[in-house]
C-alpha cells in the first residue's frame, strides 16, 4: 500500500483518519495515490497553531516573510515542468497550460514577496487642534481559503501569497478533486521556512472542512473561489458567524465575446476557440456566449466549425493535445446534459457535444458549439463550466450590448472589433468586471486585479496590490501631540 499524503497542522505533517484516491482524468486506471482526508477536529487543531502563531508572525519584520515568499516562488519556477506535468495528470490540463499555471503561481508569490515591503500607511491633519491622525493597516489574523479545482496551484497562490505577504496565518483547504497540486504547494511553502502554525494544509470535504472553517470563531475571514451557489451558502454563514467573518468570493461566469461585421475574422475565431474550449472550457472567463451580428454570422459559424475539427481532444499529456478531459465523471455527466438541454431548447449543434473515446479511458468530449442559441435559453444563462459554447445571433451592435449585458453574472466581457468607437463604447458600457478588447476573456495577467461584478464576485478584488484591500484591516489612530 501507497503513503498517505498527509496534511501539514501546526509545523507538522500528520495523519487524518480518513483518506481518498487521486485520480487522472485521461486516463482513470491512473491513480496519482491517496491524500488525506481531514475532520472538523484538524481545522480546529490548525486554527488552534495559527492563533498561537500569529502574535509573533504579524510582527516579523516584512523583508523576513519577503524572503520566505522570494523562496517559495524560486523553488516554484525550478520545478515548474515537474509540477506542471502533475497538474495536467491530476486536472486535464494540457502539459503547456499545466506549466504556464505553475510559472503564473511563482509570479504571483515573486510579486507577493516585493509587496511586503511596499505596505504603506498614512498622517493627516485633524480637523480638531492639537492631535495627530495616523491610519494603518494590519493583517486581519487567521484567514481560510477554500479554492476550487479548475485552477488547483495559481488560485491558491493568489490567496496564500498576499495572506502571507501582509502578515497574516492561513488555514488552506483545496478543493477535494485537486489535492496532488495542493500538497506540492504546501511541501514548498513548508521548506521555504514559515514557522510552525503560519501556514496549515487540511485537505478534505467542503462539507466537513469547509464548514468548520466557517464556523470557527478564531478564523477571522475566509477567501473563497468556486461556484455561486457554494459562494451564497458561505456568504450568508459568514455573516451568521460570530463574530462576522470577513469574506472574498470569487465565482462563476457566463462571460459573452461579441463579434462584429466589421471584425478580422481571424482573430475571433481565435479568440473564440481559445476563450471558449481551452482548459476543455473549464475557466471562470470562458467565453461561453458568442453574440454575433447578422453580416458576419454565417462566416463566423463556419469558420468556427472548421478550426473545432481540427482541434485535437487527447490525453492532457500526450504532445499535440490541445483539448484534455473534463475533470470527472459528474462534470461530463453535466456538459452532456446541458448539450441535451440546448437541443430540447431548440439551438442546433454545429459542432460536437458527444462522448469521445481514447486509447485510455477518460473523460473526453469533443467541444460543443451550439447555433440558433437565444440568450433567454438555459444553455446561455447557466454556467455549465465545460466545452459548450452558444452562438447568439444579432442585429447589430446596440443589440449586442444589450445581449452581453443581460446576464446575473459579471466577470469578463469581450469584443472583436476594428472600430475605435465600438471598442471605446464597449470598454466603458460593459457590465463585468474585466473587458477585452481583439482578446479572448480567458486571458489575464498576475499582477493587476481579478474579478466581476454583480453575482461572480462579491468583496474585494483578488491580485496585484488592491489584494491589499482584503488581505489586510486598517486602523485610524488618534494621538493628542
Ligand atoms: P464549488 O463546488 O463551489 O467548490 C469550491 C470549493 O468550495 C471547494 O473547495 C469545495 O470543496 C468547497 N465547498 C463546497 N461546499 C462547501 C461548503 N458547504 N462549505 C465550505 N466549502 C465548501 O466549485 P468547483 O466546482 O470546485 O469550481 C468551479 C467553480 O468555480 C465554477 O463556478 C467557476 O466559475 C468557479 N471559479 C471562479 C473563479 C474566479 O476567480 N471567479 C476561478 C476559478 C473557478 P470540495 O469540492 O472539496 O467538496
Amino acid at each position: 500500500m501507497t503513503a498517505v499524503a498527509k496534511n501539514f497542522i501546526a509545523g507538522e505533517w500528520v495523519e487524518a483518519h480518513e483518506a481518498a484516491p487521486n485520480l487522472n482524468p485521461s486516463n482513470i486506471a491512473d491513480t496519482l495515490g491517496d491524500y488525506a482526508r481531514g475532520s472538523a477536529a484538524d481545522v480546529d487543531a490548525a486554527a488552534a497553531a495559527a492563533k498561537a502563531a500569529f502574535p509573533a508572525w504579524s510582527r516579523t519584520t516584512p523583508y523576513a516573510r519577503h524572503e520566505i515568499l522570494k523562496k517559495v516562488a524560486t523553488e516554484i519556477f525550478a520545478r515548474k515542468e515537474e509540477l506542471g506535468r502533475l497538474l495536467s495528470r491530476e486536472e486535464g490540463k494540457t502539459l503547456p497550460e499545466g506549466i504556464g499555471e505553475v510559472t503564473r503561481a511563482g509570479q504571483i508569490f515573486e510579486f507577493f514577496a516585493a509587496e511586503t515591503i511596499r505596505i504603506a500607511g498614512e498622517t493627516l491633519p485633524s480637523v480638531r487642534p492639537g492631535i495627530g491622525v495616523d491610519v494603518t493597516r494590519e493583517p486581519l489574523g487567521i484567514i481560510g481559503m477554500i479554492t476550487p479545482w479548475n485552477f488547483p496551484i495559481a488560485i491558491p497562490a493568489w490567496k496564500i501569497a498576499p495572506a502571507l505577504a501582509y502578515g497574516n496565518c492561513v488555514v488552506f483547504k483545496p478543493a477535494e478533486l485537486v489535492p496532488g497540486s495542493a500538497h506540492a504547494l504546501a511541501e514548498i511553502i513548508v521548506r521555504a521556512g514559515v514557522p510552525a502554525g503560519v501556514f496549515n494544509l487540511v485537505m478534505g470535504k467542503g462539507s466537513v472542512v469547509g464548514q468548520r472553517m466557517l464556523e470557527h470563531p478564531d478564523i477571522a475571514a475566509i477567501s473563497f473561489t468556486g461556484s455561486v451557489p457554494t459562494g451564497r451558502r458561505l456568504a450568508a454563514a459568514a455573516i451568521q458567524a460570530e463574530p462576522m467573518k470577513k469574506i472574498q468570493l470569487e465565482m462563476g461566469g457566463k462571460n459573452p465575446l461579441v463579434v462584429l461585421d466589421d471584425a478580422d475574422l481571424s482573430i475571433a475565431v481565435e479568440c473564440a476557440v481559445n476563450g471558449a474550449f481551452y482548459s476543455t472550457g473549464q475557466r471562470c472567463t470562458a467565453s461561453s456566449r458568442l453574440i454575433v451580428t447578422e453580416g458576419i454570422h454565417d462566416r463566423f459559424v463556419a469558420a468556427m466549425t472548421e478550426r473545432l475539427s481540427k482541434l485535437v481532444v487527447d490525453d492532457a499529456l500526450k504532445s499535440g493535445t490541445q483539448i484534455g478531459p473534463v475533470v470527472d465523471q459528474s462534470q461530463l455527466d453535466q456538459d452532456l446534459r446541458y448539450v441535451e438541454i440546448g437541443r430540447q431548447e431548440g439551438a442546433k449543434l454545429a459542432f460536437g457535444g458527444e462522448r469521445l473515446n481514447r486509447e485510455t479511458e477518460g473523460f473526453y468530449m469533443a467541444p460543443a458549439l451550439f447555433v440558433e442559441a437565444t440568450n433567454q435559453m438555459r444553455i446561455s444563462r447557466e454556467e455549465i463550466f465545460g466545452p459548450v459554447a452558444s452562438v447568439i445571433r444579432v442585429k447589430d451592435y446596440e443589440e449586442a450590448l444589450a445581449t452581453a449585458n443581460d446576464t446575473a453574472f459579471g466577470l469578463a466581457s469581450g469584443i472583436c472589433t476594428t472600430s475605435l468607437k465600438y471598442a471605446t463604447h464597449y470598454r466603458r458600457n460593459a457590465e463585468a468586471g474585466m473587458v477585452m478588447v481583439n482578446l479572448p476573456t480567458a486571458g489575464v495577467d498576475f499582477h493587476v486585479p481579478f474579478g466581476g461584478r454583480k453575482s461572480s464576485s462579491y468583496g474585494p478584488r483578488e491580485q496585484g496590490s488592491y489584494a491589499r484591500e482584503f488581505f489586510t484591516q486598517v486602523k485610524t489612530q488618534y494621538t493628542l501631540a
